[in-house]
């Protein structure tokens, strides 16, 4: 079976939930260029701004017409933030799941012959560790865990077996369907199908003249219930990198080191769930002019995430201060040119 598991408004939930004060109330999260205070546009809304017609894409300036000010609180957008509290999703799914691929930063795909028992389990994992919702579908296919899961939105939870999966995916209208875009769904109306199960008095030559072999093909197939089974690939990652910003900038080397190791204890999380050591350390300076400097080093033998490093970054710190008398505004690490610890130990 196949889930996919999609966050519920994932910007907007996470300032909600960092602003508890904010309940009921609309809260905007905006990529603001920075020309005039109001000029940028919205990048996610949850629900309430959503019944008011304020939706992602839009300008700052409309949205702000929209929303009583009282209700709702405009927010820049964080990603950092996001990034970090995604990659506690990961693990949590991971932990549970056997197949796993990240599709974004808010969306998974599984494949687990026991999607169904977990669904519910995972999405409690979700609220009791990390206070958020999401919502689940479970299908034979991941086309019909995609839907599902939309369709059940939000906080849902929506299991399909084959033949409610059919049927669901037959009586869909074909904007519903990932993979069909506009123009598709446009062109389609125009030959008379408006759901998926109008597809079929449509032949797969006529499809195929349409819309070309792969998609008339597609198309066909859709409409025979034979639905998208690849939960996709993850591209394979050769570094991982954290970066935070000092409470003060500052050109102190105990509090840039402390930082420093703040980072390097979340990102040797993520090499020692992913069994990477690496052979080179990074650290990112991010001075007061916003201009970025590099210090790196590289090891002769790959290092495993539990062996100590502090000597290594106090030495990279060091180096940078005498280079530069600046004050240092954000500190970044990064592990790169990575080894599978698996393979490494039969290596020595
Ligand atoms: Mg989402």
């Amino acid at each position: 079976m196949y889930l996919h598991l999609d966050m519920d408004y994932f910007f907007a939930q996470l300032e909600e939930k960092r602003r508890p004060m904010a309940k009921n109330k609309i809260i905007v999260v905006c990529v603001y260029s920075g020309r005039t205070e109001d000029s940028g546009v919205v990048s996610t809304v949850n629900y309430l701004g959503r019944e008011i017609g304020i939706h992602s894409g839009m300008p700052i300036a409309f949205a702000k017409k929209r929303a009583p000010p009282a209700d709702s609180i405009f927010v820049p957008i964080d990603r950092e933030y996001y990034e970090q509290t995604s990659l506690r999703l990961d693990q949590i799914i991971r932990r549970s799941c056997d197949r796993v691929v990240q599709a974004s930063i808010d969306e998974w795909n599984v494949e687990d012959k026991n999607a169904i028992d977990k669904a519910a389990r995972l999405k409690d994992s979700i609220k009791n560790e990390l206070g958020l919702t999401c919502s689940v579908g479970v299908a034979p296919s991941i086309l019909g865990a995609k839907m599902a899961a939309s369709k059940s939105k939000p906080n849902g939870l929506l299991i399909l077996d084959k033949s409610e999966e059919r049927r669901f995916i037959d009586e869909s209208s074909l904007e519903k369907v990932p993979g069909i875009g506009p123009k598709t769904v446009a062109a389609l109306n125009q030959i008379g199908a408006a759901k998926v199960k109008d597809l079929r008095n449509i032949s797969v030559v006529t499809l195929a003249e349409i819309f070309g072999r792969k998609t008339g093909g597609w198309l066909h197939n859709l409409s025979s219930g034979n639905f998208d089974q690849d939960i996709g690939e993850e591209k394979p990652q050769d570094e991982v990198s954290r970066i935070g910003t000092l409470k003060e900038s500052t050109r102190d080397s105990y509090l840039l080191l402390s930082k420093l190791t703040e980072l390097e204890n979340e990102a040797k999380e993520w090499l020692m769930n992913m069994k990477k050591s690496y052979k080179t350390l990074s650290i990112t300076f991010i001075t007061e002019d916003l201009k970025t400097h590099t210090k790196s080093t590289s090891f002769r033998n790959p290092k495993s995430w539990n062996e100590d490093i502090s000597k290594d970054m106090e030495a990279l710190v060091s180096e940078f201060l005498s280079e530069n008398n600046m004050e240092i505004r954000r500190i970044g690490i990064r592990f790169a040119n990575f080894m599978d610890m698996d393979c490494q130990t039969t290596l020595f």
